[in-house]
């Protein structure tokens, strides 16, 4: 099949949603090409239970997000169906609350009905041609068959950065052994009053297993959240390898010697079972593209603003060290950095963007760009700035 459109978006995670939604409603003719079968990307995949980088550093209960717009919204859906949701402390940082399935509704919700907005699920993109410095043909594989897509401009949010790759897009990726520790989760079901505690108890007893060379190392930094229902608990397991299938078939195995411990360990845990895990191990840092602009840890520490500052964050640099486990840096209380758009356009390739976790970031300034509240923003100020040809 042979289509042509305004603006590309490639990947349906919480970025690209929001980058579909932006240009679709500032009338352009959108494309959104997603491989999965759903909405939400890692959100989905590490069945996420808090939505950060959505306010500002204040100790006090925020009243408003901090960029308001599609990210404001979404909050607005999740709290129609979980009725009296409101941000959470966490530390120093507010959060907001959701759960999963309810995030699948409300991304489908508002992208189903968006007029303007075609979405292809289960569709690849697998190779780009480009023109004079401009991409002109995307390439997408379905399970039956091709599309060849003709764009006037493409937004990256595939997370992986598969548009930037195909296009020769200048880029930076570290090796393995430097990048962020990836995560994979494993939901446990079945345990019986569960104390408040349990966030603490399940790393202690899992940390003892590691010392007594019952598990790996890295399963030192597994953390424990409760689910959706009293009865379940999330365990997010952060290793230091990226996905593939022989890999992720390790992790699923130590998934199920941590719960044995558990099981053995925790009377709450007794009774319990895993009932879902992670199909894939989900990466917290991969390829950046080389932007117009690189933010750095500097800007984001010294709160910095920008002429063509186009978001707002807070969030700090949350960094998952692969030798010393997480570390965070604030941003001072009551300020915020800024973003500029240059971040969000290629150096190289004159009709692409990138939104959510691909952007132009250093290292260290991606742990703190890369959470949920600040991706939605940023594919809602790509989306824009696509349309506009800014
Ligand atoms: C272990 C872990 C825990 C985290 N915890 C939190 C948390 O609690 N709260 C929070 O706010 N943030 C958290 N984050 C960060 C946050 O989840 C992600 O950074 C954010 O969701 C990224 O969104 P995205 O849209 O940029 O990318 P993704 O979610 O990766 O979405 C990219 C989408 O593109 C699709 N895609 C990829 N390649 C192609 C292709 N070639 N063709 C078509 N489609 C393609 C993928 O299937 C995917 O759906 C966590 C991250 C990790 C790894």
């Amino acid at each position: 099949m042979e289509l042509s459109c305004d603006i590309l978006v490639v990947g349906g995670g919480i970025a690209g949603i929001a980058a579909a939604l932006k240009a679709a409603r500032e009338g352009a003719d959108t494309i959104l090409i997603e491989k999965n079968n759903f909405a939400g990307g890692i959100a989905i995949h590490a069945m996420h239970r808090y939505i950060c980088g959505l306010y500002p550093s204040d100790l006090q209960a925020p009243i408003n997000t901090l960029n308001g717009g599609i990210a404001e919204e979404i909050c607005l859906e999740l709290e129609k169906l979980a009725p009296g949701s409101k941000a959470i402390q966490m530390g120093k940082v507010y959060v907001y609350p959701f759960a999963t399935k309810d995030l699948l509704k409300v991304l489908k919700n508002l992208s189903d009905k968006q007029a303007g907005l075609k979405i292809f699920y289960e569709t690849k993109i697998d190779s780009i041609t480009t023109e004079q410095g401009s991409i002109k043909t995307a390439f997408a594989k379905q399970l039956k068959g091709e599309l060849i897509i003709s764009p006037r401009a493409v937004i990256d949010c595939s997370g992986e950065g598969a548009v930037i790759r195909f296009s020769g897009a200048a880029h930076e990726l570290l090796p393995e052994n430097e990048r962020q520790l990836a995560g994979f989760c494993f939901k446990i079901k079945g345990i019986t009053n569960p104390p408040d505690i349990l966030s603490v108890s399940v790393p202690y007893y899992l940390f003892h297993a590691v010392v007594e060379k019952k598990l790996p190392l890295y399963m030192r930094y597994t953390k424990f959240y409760p689910g959706d229902i009293d009865d379940e608990g999330i365990c997010l397991i952060n290793l230091p390898f990226g996905n593939n299938p022989e890999k992720t078939r390790e992790a699923k195995k130590q998934a199920v010697k941590a719960h044995k411990i558990l099981a053995d360990s925790l009377v709450s845990f007794k009774d319990s079972y895993i009932n879902e895990m992670s199909s894939v191990i989900v990466e917290r840092e991969g390829l950046r593209m080389t932007g117009q602009y690189m933010l750095t840890k500097e800007d984001v520490l010294s709160a910095r603003k920008f002429h063509d500052g186009a978001i707002k964050n807070a969030w700090p640099i949350e960094l998952w060290n692969q030798d010393k486990g997480p570390t965070y840096q604030y941003i001072e209380a009551g300020d915020y950095y800024e973003i500029p758009l240059r971040c969000l356009k290629s150096i190289n390739i004159k009709n692409l963007y990138g939104a959510g976790r691909c952007i132009s970031v250093s290292h260290e300034a991606l742990g703190s760009t890369r959470v949920m509240g600040t991706c939605i923003s940023l594919g809602e100020q790509a989306g824009l700035a696509a349309v506009k040809g800014l």
